[in-house]
């Protein structure tokens, strides 16, 4: 069955308050479990604060070619907030002097922003070093229009990460949509026909996977070693990292953990597997994320559940880096899901092996 967006089943978790008012009550409010808040003051890092600035992320907007079971996006075709150009020309005015050093842009499906290729075209100008589009892959093969991208990432020397929860075809498919395994391979095949994702190749090609259902992605060593084996016996397809995420508890895996009434569980195990040292590294201390109309977030989850930064600086065309860098963080239940284990982030790991 085709999945549909919360936005288009009219749920109540398409309202980001409801998913915020769902995590802060039940067994939080109960205290059966501590609230991320407390936890994080036991070992005095409450209030969480940005440390040095090193990722800008931007969201182009929430549309996307696939429905996929656990989006914290809730994104998909239906989804009509896509970044305009005037607010892509305030994010190239930060680019041109931010201190980041990585610039991140991710969606929804960041390439079926119209404006997307010339907003690479003059953020590319900038010099970024680290220059990452995060691609679903299948969009690569979508429609004739996008066949070209892997040539125009590669002169562009864009950073590629994509999303493959598995290497065999019914697990991807059950989470992502049925037909996406196979045009994922494609599309990675084209990937490495021009050199991404090869052996020293300098054309970067990481791997997402995030688990399929109601429980922690295991070892990340050891995935990228059975994602490395299984891709290249079964396909001849070889990439680089593969970074094992955590799925939070919100959007659309949010709704997934109360239908299949594993929502307690899966808060358990995560607030059972709260690691301090991950709190350290959290993704917020070192990013800035930017949401499709401009406004600022401590990161895209937060920018999800409707939670701006604490700042007088709340838009991109009013940003300030040195002010924002003054704020604190703001934290909740949905952070357990960054802390867990070896921690989480759009990096994968927080604590490497
Ligand atoms: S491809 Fe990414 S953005 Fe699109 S629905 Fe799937 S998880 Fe969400
Ligand atoms: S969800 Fe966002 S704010 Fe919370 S710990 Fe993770 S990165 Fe930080």
């Amino acid at each position: 069955m085709m999945i549909k967006s919360l936005h288009k089943r009219k749920s109540e978790l398409a309202n980001s308050n409801k998913q915020v008012e769902f995590l802060s009550n039940g067994i939080f409010k109960g205290g059966e479990l501590a609230t991320f808040n407390t936890k994080i003051a036991e070992t005095n890092q409450f209030p969480l604060r940005p440390k040095k600035l090193e990722i800008l992320q931007i969201n182009l907007g929430y549309m996307c070619n696939q429905v996929c079971e656990h989006c914290h996006v809730d994104a998909g075709p239906d989804r009509k907030e896509i970044m305009t150009k005037e607010t892509m020309l305030h994010c190239l005015d930060v680019i041109k002097t931010t201190n980041a050093h990585t610039l991140d842009l991710t969606g929804g499906a960041p390439e079926m922003n119209p404006n997307f290729r010339w907003f690479v075209d003059e953020a590319s100008k900038a010099g970024i070093k680290d220059f990452i589009v995060r691609s679903n892959l299948t969009i690569l093969r979508a429609n004739k229009k996008y066949y070209d991208l892997p040539e125009f990432f590669k002169n562009h020397n864009i950073h590629v990460i994509s999303s493959m929860p598995h290497w065999t075809k019914g697990k991807t498919d059950k989470q992502r949509g049925s037909g996406v395994f196979d045009k994922s391979i494609k599309a990675l095949e084209e990937l490495n026909a021009i050199g991404y994702g090869m052996p020293n190749s300098s054309l970067k090609l990481d791997l997402v996977y995030n688990p399929s259902g109601a429980f922690l992605p295991g070892n990340q060593v050891a995935l990228e070693k059975d994602f490395k084996k299984a891709l290249h016996d079964d396909f001849g397809i070889q990439f680089h990292n593969l970074f094992a995420i955590t799925n939070l508890p919100i959007s659309r895996f949010l709704d997934y953990l109360i239908a299949s009434e594993n929502y307690e569980d899966y808060m358990y195990a995560l607030v059972e597997a709260y690691n301090p040292e991950a709190v350290k590294n959290v993704m917020c201390t070192n990013t800035i994320s930017v949401s499709w109309d401009g406004f600022l977030y401590d990161c895209d989850f937060n920018q999800m559940l409707e939670l701006p930064v604490s700042s007088k600086v709340k838009h991109i065309s009013e940003y300030n880096e040195e002010q924002l860098q003054e704020r604190t963080i703001i934290t909740s239940q949905h952070c357990y899901g960054c802390t867990a284990g070896a921690g989480s982030s759009c990096q994968g790991n927080i604590i490497p092996a």
